[in-house]
């Protein structure tokens, strides 16, 4: 094996293999697993967003992904396993509600935390005793899982501070030279992470909203609510996923969220633009195909229909990055508290524009 792989100083050539994602040719997965058990990083796909892959028992695989990513290392991983009796050995105890959930949303997008065993390492956990688990329903990655030792810790694919990568090129675009191997299965399906829950509160406290949503969780095991810290705009209540805190994105461009009627949104969208195309600005808009005929804004991005909310978690991250390579000085976005997972999808865009909100 070319030793250069671990050896995070050295720019090393990336090579991007691509996959069928649903029937992955198992030796290129067998290549790629041998680099996590060596303690090396692959970028791969998964269900929710791409994911950079260590061996999560080792030390040193964890130590690399903070590298690699630029990632405060008091922000914990997420452990991935391939099947519910991998919990044994990384956990200290399973509550009788993690199985409830497992037997209802695993493989799928939903994170437990645990009371963490000795196997699992605070390089991992960032120095907390309990460890974050999920296993994903992608085939790749429950493949890549099960031909590496079985635990994968892996965080979103990106440098620390851009959006969450969901294509391969968005993972070569961030670690180019940094990581030897990305699996590239194509679009990922969901296109926002993870939905987080903690079981070792009172009542189960979501730490982190995403697809598998609150009623979805209370369904299966009765009350469940969200963490004040993740809600609020007060940077002085602090969330308890430590990696909630962080600002997670800001475009270059100032972004703004205009939030109410369709029409009043349209319409004050379009005041704005006017008024910066008079300052001589060019203006970047975040719409919907329903409404994107209305606009005259320079570069305007829709998320795809209003009537399709699982297309505007899938392109959300992607226009946000794309206004980045795009010359525009202000960016305003429409609103989208859409009945289900538009919770999960406000909280990523209101953290983006760093919870600046016009009500109209
Ligand atoms: P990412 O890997 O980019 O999806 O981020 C993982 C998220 O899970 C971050 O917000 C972490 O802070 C959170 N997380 C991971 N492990 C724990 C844990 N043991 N307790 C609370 N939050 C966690
Ligand atoms: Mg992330």
């Amino acid at each position: 094996m070319n030793t250069n792989i671990l050896d995070e100083k050295k720019t090393i050539i990336t090579q991007v293999k691509k996959v069928d994602a649903m029937h992955p040719d198992m030796s290129i997965i067998r290549e790629a697993a041998e680099i996590i058990c060596e303690g090396g990083l692959v970028g791969f796909p998964t269900e929710t967003v791409y994911g950079l892959g260590a061996d999560a028992l080792l030390p040193e695989g964890a130590k690399r992904i903070y590298a690699a990513k630029g990632r405060p290392s008091d922000n914990p991983l997420i452990v991935h396993i391939a099947d519910f009796e991998a919990l044994d050995k990384i956990t200290a105890d399973i509550p009788p509600q993690a199985k409830a959930l497992a037997d209802a949303f695993w493989p799928g997008p939903l994170t437990m935390i645990f009371r963490k065993s000795d196997a699992v390492p605070y390089e991992t956990t960032g120095g907390l005793d309990t460890v974050a688990v999920r296993m994903p329903s992608h085939p790749t990655a429950l493949a890549l899982i099960r031909e590496s030792c079985g635990y994968i810790a892996a965080p979103s694919a990106n440098t620390s501070g851009r959006p969450s990568p969901t294509l391969a090129e968005h993972v070569y675009e961030d670690l180019k030279g940094k990581i030897p191997m990305i699996l590239d299965g194509g679009a990922v399906g969901i296109g926002i992470e993870s939905t987080i829950i903690d079981l070792s509160e009172e009542i189960p406290m979501i730490l982190r909203p995403g697809y598998i949503t609150k009623d979805m969780l209370s369904e299966v095991i009765g009350e469940v609510r969200d963490d004040p810290g993740f809600t609020s705009a007060d940077p002085n209540v602090h969330p308890k996923a430590p990696g909630m805190k962080y600002r997670h994105y800001a475009p270059k461009a100032n972004l703004t969220i205009v939030s109410g009627e369709a029409d009043a949104v349209v319409q004050r969208i379009n005041e704005l633009t006017r008024e910066h195309h008079q300052k001589g600005e060019k203006v970047g808009i975040i719409c919907t195909d329903e409404t994107r005929a209305r606009y005259f804004g320079d570069v305007i991005e829709s998320t795809g229909s209003r009537q399709n909310e699982d297309s505007i978690a899938q392109h959300l991250y992607a226009i946000l990055r794309d206004f980045d390579e795009r010359d525009v000085d202000v960016i305003f976005s429409e609103s989208f508290a859409t009945p289900r997972i538009g919770h999960a999808i406000m909280n990523r865009l209101l953290k983006a524009a760093g919870h600046q909100v016009i009500e109209v």
